[in-house]
């Protein structure tokens, strides 16, 4: 029963419907820095970069399986 789970997180995947796993996009986030909130409206997702308006500091967006969003400085 349990490999079953694992599969249909995939089949969504692939389907490629917005805000699924490590697919989603963000309109905004949290710099880690200074806590400023940052919108973006031309959204983002895994892979891109991202500048806090507020301390300069440049990020790097992950997204993970989950469609959580982690940002690495950069
Ligand atoms: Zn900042």
């Amino acid at each position: 029963m349990a490999p079953e789970y694992d599969f249909d997180e995939e089949e969504r995947g692939k389907k490629g419907e917005p805000g699924v796993g490590a697919n989603a996009r963000f309109k905004e986030f949290d710099c880690p820095s200074c806590n400023a909130n940052n919108p973006n409206d031309e959204g983002f997702g895994d892979g891109d970069e991202l500048l806090c308006n507020y301390c300069g500091q440049e990020y790097k967006a992950k997204v993970t399986e989950e469609g959580r969003l982690k940002l690495k400085e950069i």
